[in-house]
């Protein structure tokens, strides 16, 4: 069956009507689709009989001099990877549909909303949840799935659906990467080719990290991935660090010298004008 796209919200509630009987499971995506996000739409198929697919640059959860009117917008080859794996519904709404000029109500992230990446970028996990709860709204999907790629943001969106009781399973789903360990982002289209050697120290340093997780403790974990992030802050172009952290997987706080058990070891940087996010759960023994 030919995919259906819904421009606005009216749209995607009667073509989600219009999918017939069985379960939904829902893909949120900012769009210029890759490999990651067609992984993450065959996950959803294997989670239920239908699949609708968003497709929404969120003005909401980009602050001031971020990248908000430079996002790649590829909506026609979205359109294509949507219909050749087999997505029911495409969802691609304007802001000015998707927000009402009168709005006043935010969903707040809370305490984790502030802290590692939300450090960095003021109100921008607000905006995810804020989106992410309407778009559950409008859609009343069965289930979801959200990329590990962006691990604050998958666990923030379990803590909202248990703290506000939002009627929907949540499926976390591993990062996808070039052969060369670079996660697949849609921002790595800005990278050039010397941008995209000094960009790989991020998993090179991740992976230095866990390699020492069966062996150190969370101090020697940081070490020996900082060691590859210093050297590649001498690369040209520099990588610039925004943040390295070992991170409690329920509070993405920074975990204690005597944490044991699941963390997830994040970094963030900047790469010439392309901020790119990176991370890899490891086992503390
Ligand atoms: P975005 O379009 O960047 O907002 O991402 C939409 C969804 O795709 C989010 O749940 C991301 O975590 C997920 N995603 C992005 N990159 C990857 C990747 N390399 N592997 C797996 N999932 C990803």
């Amino acid at each position: 069956m030919d995919v259906t796209i819904a421009a606005d919200r009216a749209g995607l509630v009667k073509a989600r009507d219009a999918l017939g009987p069985g379960s939904i499971a829902l893909v949120p995506t900012m769009g210029a689709l890759h490999e990651g996000h067609r992984s993450l739409i065959r996950l959803a198929r294997e989670h239920a009989d239908h699949v609708v697919v968003s497709v929404f640059v969120n003005p909401l959860q980009f602050g001031p001099g971020e990248d908000f009117s430079r996002y790649p917008r590829t909506f026609d080859a979205d359109l294509a990877v949507c219909e050749e794996e087999g997505v029911g519904v495409v969802f691609a709404p304007s802001a000015e549909d998707m927000y009402l000029p009168d709005r006043q109500v935010e969903v707040s992230a809370g305490p984790m909303g502030g802290v590692a990446e939300g450090a960095f970028r003021p109100g921008h996990f607000d905006g995810v949840l804020t989106v992410v709860l309407k778009l559950f709204n409008l859609v009343r999907p069965d289930v979801a799935v959200f990329g590990q790629k962006d691990a604050q943001q998958l666990a923030l969106i379990r803590r909202m659906v248990a703290d506000l009781d939002v009627p929907v399973s949540i499926v976390g789903a591993p990062t996808v990467r070039e052969p060369d360990g670079l996660a697949l982002s849609s921002r790595n289209r800005y990278l050039s080719e010397a941008d995209r050697r000094t960009a790989l120290a991020l998993s090179r340093a991740l992976r230095a990290g866990v390699a020492r997780a069966g062996t150190a403790g969370p101090a020697g974990i940081l070490d020996a991935a900082q060691a590859v992030l210093e050297e590649a802050a001498r690369f040209d172009p520099p990588l610039l660090l925004d943040y390295l952290i070992l991170a409690d997987p329920a509070t993405f706080g920074p975990v204690g010298d005597d944490h044991r058990g699941e963390a997830i070891l994040a970094v963030a940087a900047k790469v010439g004008a392309t901020r790119l996010i990176d991370n890899m759960p490891l086992t503390l023994s």
